[in-house]
């Protein structure tokens, strides 16, 4: 059978495009589905190529935050996912060592911001050694003042690292940490003769998750906020509850402008001010937000890639009928809990 010019040119692409089908099928193409991890990092690295330009986007890579448990005191660390560091507040002095052990265990040597929210002890007692054993970029404070000696030598040993670069921390203040996370202060709005209501209010943001770090600041302090900035700037994935739980802070004005997923309350066991507050619990309660307190778990390590947030321990929603009046204990696997006086905890 003899073909036509135009029945040799139709086989001609026939055949190339079988050619093509078979290359792309057995050659071009993995025989095997990849495992899901290879999934999640082939969507992952599409995310960081499309969004990298944008400040605040999710890269694919994790920013992790941890919620020392530094009694009844509070420090908490940023590791970004291009190794940025900023640490808030540092704790009191009875936990310095602690401190420097759990920093030095995850191998920082430089923090890019330090920041102590206001001179209360128990927000800048650990932070004389911080100073002095870490290389800090730079260090945000208040203006507020304080006499105790405490705080007067921190800040002598900041003056004495000139390379240390001091910034007022006040409403209005932002600045990146690395290339994926952005900080933006929203407070305090002015200065307060109230050393919590000076507190530098920091929420952080990567991707879609956010962060609001509140040190001791307390109600009016919260309602010079609100005035001050746009609702929009509170929303928040995670509330650090303000002043250790206390119900002279997180007020419902501010509760609902932050509209929190999951709140953390840093503070001791068995504290002698009972932080966290059964109010500010039963405003959690009615809320239904999961409840991460450091007196329960110790060290809570929170990670998210800009879009899942993970946390290292499981948090609850407070009971305020059975949780208020007895204290539970979380064992050092942080699965299972116990009453105080429990048989199985001697
Ligand atoms: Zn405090
Ligand atoms: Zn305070």
């Amino acid at each position: 059978m003899k073909l036509t010019k135009k029945q040799k040119k139709s086989l001609c692409i026939l055949l190339i495009l079988l050619v093509l089908f078979l290359l792309y099928r057995f050659v071009l193409t993995p025989k095997t589905q990849p495992a899901d991890s290879d999934i999640s990092s082939v969507i992952s690295s599409s995310v960081q190529s499309s969004s990298a330009e944008s400040e605040g986007s999710a890269t694919g890579g994790d920013l992790q935050v941890h919620f020392f448990d530094v009694d009844q005191a509070d420090s908490i660390l940023f590791i970004t996912p291009d190794g940025y560091t900023m640490l808030i507040d540092a704790g009191d002095s009875g936990t310095k060592y602690d401190l420097l052990d759990k920093l030095q265990t995850l191998d920082i040597s430089t923090i890019d911001v330090l920041i102590a929210t206001h001179p209360h002890s128990d927000h800048i007692g650990g932070m004389q050694v911080i100073v002095e054993n870490f290389e800090i970029k730079n260090f945000y404070l208040p203006n507020a003042e304080h006499t105790s000696k405490t705080y007067l030598k921190l800040l002598d040993a900041v003056t004495e690292r000139e390379s240390i670069a001091v910034h007022q921390a006040k409403d209005g203040v932002t600045f990146d940490l690395g290339q994926y996370v952005s900080c933006e202060m929203l407070g305090p709005v002015k200065d307060y003769e109230d050393l919590n209501d000076s507190s530098a209010v920091v929420r952080v943001t990567y991707g879609d998750i956010s962060f609001m770090m509140t040190g001791d600041a307390e109600i009016p302090a919260e309602t010079d906020m609100l005035m001050a900035n746009d609702a929009a700037d509170f929303k928040s994935t995670v509330l650090k509850m303000g002043h250790h739980g206390s119900d002279t802070s997180s007020g419902n004005p501010f509760l609902d402008a932050v509209d929190p997923q999951y709140a953390i309350i840093s503070c001791g066991i068995d504290n002698d001010y009972g932080h966290p507050n059964a109010l500010t619990l039963e405003h959690l309660a009615e809320r239904k937000i999961p409840t991460y307190r450091t007196d329960m778990l110790g060290d809570i390590v929170v990670t998210t890639d800009g879009k899942q947030i993970t946390f290292n321990k499981p948090g609850q929603i407070p009971d305020v009928e059975t949780e208020i009046l007895k204290y539970v204990y979380v064992t050092d696997n942080g699965k299972t809990y116990h009453r105080e006086n429990c048989s199985s905890l001697s």
